[in-house]
């Protein structure tokens, strides 16, 4: 397992030392509320372990990464996306990621654009 990142607001969530409005976890993942929603359904799935990406997390631990697919198909199932849902992985800068540690957006509830901002 990744040392965890001081610094990083998604390892103090892990943690316990920020709130959160949890609404999965699994002994790899922790799935919580968006702060800033972008759909009526709007939760990031995280990994326990810091990885700076997806990339990096699937790089280290292969099993945890996996897991991070799971947890978000389970999100979707408990929020009742039946009708679809879109998963996000930001990468990098550019790609407006914003926080460096592997999250995964899922988003539903309403009809999506394409292509994406
Ligand atoms: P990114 O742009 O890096 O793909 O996504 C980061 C996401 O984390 C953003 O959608 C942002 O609203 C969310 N976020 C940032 N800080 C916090 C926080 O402290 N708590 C929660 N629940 N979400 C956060």
């Amino acid at each position: 397992m990744s040392t965890p990142d001081p610094d990083c607001i998604f390892c103090k969530i892990v943690a316990g030392e920020v709130p959160a409005d949890v609404v999965h976890e699994t002994d790899h993942s922790v799935a919580f509320r968006d702060l800033s929603p972008q759909a009526p359904t709007h939760v990031l799935v995280i990994p326990r372990s810091h990885f700076p990406n997806a990339a990096e997390l699937a790089a280290g631990e292969p099993d945890a990464a996996v897991d991070l697919f799971h947890a978000a198909r389970a999100v979707a199932d408990r929020e009742g996306l039946d009708a679809g849902y879109r998963m996000v992985l930001n990468t990098g800068a550019q790609a407006h990621q914003t926080v460096f540690h592997a999250h995964l957006h899922v988003l539903g509830g309403r009809t999506m654009g394409w292509p994406p901002g």
